[in-house]
């Protein structure tokens, strides 16, 4: 038989504008990145199939690995003149609408026989999920790991191999009219590197000629899952806490990867540093990759093994690989923590790790990270919040919870009962934010925003805690009614704050405000460049 041809797409980029904006992500951000972030799902996908079943393996061709966002036609252009017969699309919470939009109408416009795969974290793992409303054309929907589904759908076309709900995992389909649901699996690839036996992959993605001109980023993952369940997030597909650690040589790996030409790479773990083993990979990874220039963000630590989560990110920040630090705390209220089911330490706990950090890398600037919405989040919660972490001197990256289908928060109908939670679709992209909760309503959520805004001002003002604390807590009920309705409606429209309202919003807040006279030097450089509030905090600190 003559080869199956694959196209496959991961739209992540934008002309260089990454999709973060979609994901609420942009309010964090002011400048493009000009990056392309490479998919590594088909090297999970590929060395799946040459492990299991080299006969088909021999059969497989990966034509396209597509990474930017193309237009429907350039998919279908490109998909009938390579005669492509398989179209996989890669779905995550930040590319979904754009899938939706290029599935519609889509086989009509190929001319040949072509099956059509949507896959990833956003297809909804629960229930019996007609995935056509969403995805119109696609003739497989795949949940959760899908390397045996994407086995088993080209064994099924391609070598006539029977299909039914009981010799597969992970997907969905129709057959007489009924839709199928194959039943969840946990797949474990411990034992070989997906990385090193799809390289081939890595290195076509990094020589297409589309993405030449961009710098390259790689996801890097050395486990799989997550023992935890926080009730706003998705991971493993809101399936389970199993979580598994793959045993392969990590040094091959890592030079590998750094051959590959790229700048940065993210550690995609849940938990890095869970396992003992993580500290060894960190320090390989100090080793292999300041020579070529690589970087990593600070990555997902571990929630409970804090002493080593956090030596790893001394090692990487000693050896240059990471230039700062996160705490990903979600909320710093234990109410709310049990709330959204997050275990973690306490507070009190995390703050001796956050001041250590901090005496150790006293230029470095370090971030906690959360989420705004969250049941139990109240004005008083939140001002304690900005209070801690301006005493701290922490930058602050808190995101408007964004509900996603595979959270325990929607698939469990009696979460949103209980905790009153209440929704808002966002025009732009038809997610559906979190607008109100027992807690808090909308005028609470545009306070969250507004005060985050003013802490970046305040922050660079570097305002002493009583000038922090006086300008928070009068808060005129003109700036109510005027800033906290515009950021209403740019949440509502767009899911984010954009950075032309945040510049807006800063503007005239300050303008003749008694700080921005006492701190003039710093008013004046963010009048000439609002961009400096962005690249960090003053890294003094007040505490
Ligand atoms: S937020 Fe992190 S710790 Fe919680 S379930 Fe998701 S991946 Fe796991």
């Amino acid at each position: 038989m003559s080869k199956i041809q694959i196209f496959f797409s991961c739209p992540s980029v934008n002309y260089g504008a990454r999709y973060r904006a979609e994901t609420n992500l942009l309010d964090q951000e002011y400048e493009h990145d000009y990056s392309v972030y490479l998919s590594t799902v088909p090297c999970y996908l590929d060395s799946y199939i040459k492990i299991k079943n080299p006969t088909l393996y021999e059969d497989l061709t990966w034509s396209k690995i597509s990474v930017n966002t193309w237009t429907q036609e350039q998919v279908v252009d490109y998909v009938n003149q390579h005669k492509c017969n398989v179209i996989c699309f890669s779905v995550y919470n930040w590319n979904r609408p754009t899938i939706i939009n290029l599935t519609r109408n889509l086989k009509s416009q190929i001319n040949h026989d072509v099956i059509v795969i949507v896959g990833g974290p956003s297809i909804e793992a629960h229930g019996m999920y007609d995935w056509r409303q969403d995805y119109k054309d696609a003739d497989y929907a795949v949940f959760s790991d899908g390397e045996q589904a994407f086995h088993d759908i080209l064994s099924h076309h391609f070598y006539d191999r029977s299909l039914n709900i009981l010799n597969t995992h992970n997907m969905l389909w129709v057959k007489n009219d009924q839709i199928q649901k194959a039943p969840a699996a946990y797949i474990k690839n411990t034992e070989y590197s997906p990385y090193l036996e799809s390289q081939h992959l890595l290195q076509q993605m990094v020589g297409d000629p589309e993405y030449q001109g961009y710098e390259f980023e790689l996801s890097y993952e050395t486990s799989r899952g997550c023992p935890y369940s926080c009730s706003f997030c998705d991971w493993t597909s809101g399936l389970g806490p199993t979580t598994v650690k793959r045993k392969v040589d990590y040094r091959a790996e890592l030079e590998m990867i750094a051959e590959l030409g790229i700048t940065q790479l993210h550690i995609s773990d849940a938990n890095f540093g869970q396992w003992p083993v993580d500290v060894e990979i960190a320090r390989l990874m100090a080793e292999i990759l300041p020579p070529r220039g690589i970087k990593t963000q600070s990555p997902n630590l571990s929630k409970n093994k804090k002493d080593r989560a956090y030596e790893i990110l001394e090692i990487w920040i000693d050896a240059g690989v990471c230039d700062g630090g996160k705490f990903a705390v979600q909320d710093i209220d234990p109410t709310i923590l049990a709330n959204i089911d997050r275990p973690d330490i306490s507070w009190e706990e995390h703050k001796k790790y956050i001041r250590h950090l901090k005496s150790r890398f006293p230029d470095r600037t370090f971030s906690l990270e959360g989420i705004k919405g969250l049941p139990g989040q109240t004005r008083k919660t939140w001002q304690h919040l900005l209070r801690e972490a301006y005493q701290l001197n922490l930058c602050l990256e808190f995101y408007t919870w964004i509900i996603i289908p595979n959270s325990p928060a929607v698939y469990d109908p009696e979460y949103m009962k209980k905790f009153q939670i209440r929704t808002r679709e966002i025009k732009s992209n038809k997610h559906s934010m979190i607008s109100g909760s027992f807690s808090f309503n909308e005028l609470d959520i545009a306070y969250f925003n507004f005060t985050q805004l003013t802490y970046k001002m305040l922050s660079w003002f570097g305002v002493t805690l009583d000038e922090f604390d006086e300008f928070n807590r009068n808060i005129p009920s003109l700036w109510e009614k005027k800033y906290f309705t515009k950021l209403l409606l740019t949440l509502y429209n767009s899911g984010s704050v954009s950075p032309r309202v945040v510049n807006q919003i800063l503007r005239e807040v300050f303008s003749d405000h008694a700080l921005s006279v006492k701190y003039a030097d710093c008013w004046q450089e963010f009048l000439h460049d609002s961009r400096v509030i962005h690249r960090g905090y003053h890294s003094a600190g007040i505490a």
